[in-house]
Order: structure tokens, then sequence, then C-alpha cells
């Protein structure tokens, strides 16, 4: 049945990742479950997690040496007696309940420092004489001590549900001994390549077709981003059965289609989500690669439950379009779904190594090499064929960003970098 071009709104970059900003701050927690500490990484916290007890749990001493009093170290070298030892662990009616002027007591790293001392020397400025140490370094009250509590308060905030769990907020969790985690559920996301020329990768394909990658690189991203990708059939250029498939995908909790989303009279996705009644926040961005992309929620007509409908992604089919839209748009609200807390895109800076020029209009995300030593970071563009081109950007690590104003870029500049 025929039906009306949607008009196209293209933003600008800016104006269009932030629409998807404000969707995704609208999206509601999902479910939780728990999960065993030792596989929660990369899970979103649902959980606050609290100190149990004071961290650290009593001074703990940072360095092997003695525990002074700063105050007897006023001229050096000093000697004092030696009036015990102090190891890591060690049980709490062994530590000396006092330890006057004059005195030290020889302590390990991460010993509990006992009542009395106000700082740690290190055991490289000591030398032992039977029952004294000779000192010849001074220290400040406090030097070498974490004090009880100074890293956290007893039931304290360590970290707040909408986390991304990674070592260092796992080893928390460990250090408060939650051996499981409540984290959120993964939100199911529908993957549906369309294109007449689109084929099955265990097909052979005809001198004339092209094997399906896109649904492959956005599962990798779909999973990174905290969901689960579910691959529906390759959608033919065909109305009635994209519709069906597309209305297949809405029962999912996102659905990210691929190609038909340009000016070609075979590019369907947008008048099929059209009759389905989708609202649209974009159907463009002036970004390069990836133009054409369209963003919106759409009920899935007769199918919706009462819900309030599902977002829709209509990425562009050129698989680097793909895989760059689905960064800057879908990411956010993927992220969302996942009950991550929402944050801002940020890119890191690198030294350009040789000049870029371009037409300025877009802002542009193009595959580069970063490389370089140590704090010399360089990056490079890779020569492309265009979005169609992921051999290029197989062989790139990032994409250098370039705003829309900009036409000349000389070398040594340091240039926005998307990171892979
Ligand atoms: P389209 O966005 O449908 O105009 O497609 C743009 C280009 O991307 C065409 O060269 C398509 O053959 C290619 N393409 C579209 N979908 C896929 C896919 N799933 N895997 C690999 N290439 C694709
Ligand atoms: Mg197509």
């Amino acid at each position: 049945m025929p039906v009306d071009p949607v008009p196209s709104i293209a933003l600008n970059f800016e104006d269009a990742r932030l629409l998807v900003e404000q969707q995704a701050a609208q999206i509601s927690t999902p479910a939780t479950e728990s999960v065993d500490l030792l596989v929660a990484a990369g899970r979103v916290l649902s959980e606050p997690v609290f100190a149990d007890r004071n961290l650290p749990p009593f001074p703990r001493s940072t360095r092997d040496g003695y525990a002074v009093h700063s105050a007897d170290l006023a001229s050096l070298p000093a000697s004092v007696d030696v009036i015990g030892e102090i190891r890591a662990g060690e049980r709490i009616e062994n530590i000396p309940k006092e330890m006057l002027a004059g005195q030290a007591i020889s302590i390990m790293t991460g010993a509990p420092v006992p009542q009395g001392a106000d700082a740690v020397v290190m055991v490289e400025y000591t030398k032992p004489h039977g029952p004294r140490v000779e000192i010849k370094r001074g220290v400040a009250i406090g030097e070498n001590i974490v004090l009880a509590g100074a890293e956290a308060k007893q039931g304290g905030l360590l970290v707040d549900r909408g986390v991304c769990l990674d070592p260092a907020t796992i080893a928390l969790a460990a250090s408060v001994g939650k051996s499981s985690l409540q984290v959120y559920k993964r939100p199911r996301v529908a993957v549906l390549s369309t294109g007449d020329e689109i084929v099955s990768i265990d097909a052979t394909p005809s001198p004339t077709q092209i094997r399906n990658s896109n649904s492959y690189s956005l599962a990798v991203q779909i999973r990174n981003a905290g969901g689960e990708p579910v691959l529906l059939p390759i959608a033919p250029d065909e109305p009635r059965k994209l519709r069906a498939l597309i209305e297949e995908g809405l029962k999912s909790d996102l659905l990210l289609m691929t190609g038909g989303v340009s000016m070609g009279r075979y590019d369907l996705v947008e008048q099929v989500l059209e009759e389905l009644k989708a609202e649209f926040f974009f159907t463009g961005a002036k970004i390069q690669p990836g133009r054409p992309v369209v963003f919106g929620k759409c009920g899935a007509g007769a199918l919706v439950r009462e819900s309030t409908g599902t977002y829709v992604f209509g990425l562009p089919g050129n698989p680097v379009s793909t895989m760059v839209t689905f960064e800057l748009f879908a990411r956010p609200i993927l992220e969302a779904l996942a009950g991550l807390s929402p944050r801002k895109l940020r890119f890191v800076y690198a030294n350009l190594k040789s000049e870029i020029r371009v037409k300025p209009g877009l802002k542009r995300f193009l595959p580069a090499i970063l490389s370089g030593d140590f704090e010399a970071s360089q990056v490079e563009l890779v020569p492309w064929q265009g979005s169609g081109d992921v051999a290029a950007t197989a062989r790139a690590n990032c994409y250098i960003v370039i705003p829309s104003d900009r036409d000349r870029i000389p070398a040594g500049e340091f240039v926005a970098i998307l990171s892979r």
C-alpha cells in the first residue's frame, strides 16, 4: 500500500544527542536479580552497597617500620626503646595498650597502629641496636597512617545503584563481605537487518548479494552496553513482511533496525514505522557517517499492550554508519533500559599526526588509529572508502571527531577522539 514519505528532520549532532539523553532520562529502571560476585563484572548494580564497618577498621600502617611519637624525633638521629612488634592481623590482645615517650613498636604494613603512636617511620630510615632502634629521619604527625574510617565510615554509601560493576567496585563489594549482589536484568534488544540484497552468513551469497554483518557488530555493541541481543530474520524491502518483523521486534525492550532509512525508492523503514503510528524524534542527523539515522518510539500498532511503546532506531545500513550511530544515539537508551545512571558522551584528546581536510557542514566521526608511547598519544585517519568500508574500520581503533565548522585541521593540533 502506498504511504506518504516521512518529512526528514535532520538535527545537529548535539541537538540529536540531547534529545536521546532526554528520552533516556525518562526510562524507568528494570527488574532485578541476584548474581554471584565473581560473575557480576559488567552488570549494573540495583542495590546500594554500604560499609558494614569503618574502612579501614583500625588505624592502618602503610609501611613496614616503627610506630613512634613524632615528638621523640625532634633531634636526629634519635634512639628509642623497642617494646614490641605488631604484625598485620595481630590479635587485639597482643597489641600493647600504650606506648610511652621514648618508646617505639616495630610494625608491618597493614598492621594496626597502637594507641599512643602518632606516626610510622619507614624501616629504611632505622637501624636496630639490640632492644633499641636508631632513627635517622623525622616524621610528621599522621605520616604513614590511614586513620580508622578515613576511607569510609561504617554505614556510609560505597557504591550507588546504577553503577556498572568494574574491578574497583567489585573489590569494594568484596571488602564489605557481599558474595552476591542485586543487579538489573539485561534488556532484550531486537536486531532487524533489512535489505533485499542481505543474506544470512550461513548462505552462499550470489554475486550481487551481501552477507549480513550488521547484526553481528550490533550484537557485540549491545552486549557491551548491557543488553541481550535477539537477532530477527533479515527483512526484505517489502512493506508487509517488513511490518510483520518490526511488530515482532517491538515486543522487545528496544528495536534496532539497520538499512532502509536512506532516500532510495526501497528504503521503507520510516514509512512502515509511520503506518505503525510511530512518534519520530528525528529522522536524520548532520553527521558522517550515519546521516539518515532515525530515532522514534512505537506502540507496535494493534500489538501493543498498555505499554508506553518501544524505542526504535533505524540505523543506516552501511556497516560503519551502523556502528557509529549505535554508539552515538542507541547506546544511551540501551544503557538507561539496563538501569545504568546516565552519563555524558566524553571524548579524549590526542595529537593529530597528519593534516585532515574535509568539507564542512557535518560533524564527522572518522575511523582512525591511536598510537604513540606513554604520554605522547598520536592519532591519524585510516584511508577508507567511505562508510561501507568495514575493513578500514577494523584496522582502526577509534574515531576522530571533526567539528562541523572545520575544513582543515593541521598536524599537531589536539583532536577529540571517540573510543571503540
Ligand atoms: P541502506 O542503508 O539500506 O541503503 O544500505 C546501505 C549499504 O549498507 C548498502 O550497501 C547495503 O548493502 C549495506 N548493508 C545494509 N544492511 C547491511 C547488513 N545487515 N550487513 C552488511 N551490509 C549491509
Ligand atoms: Mg537497503
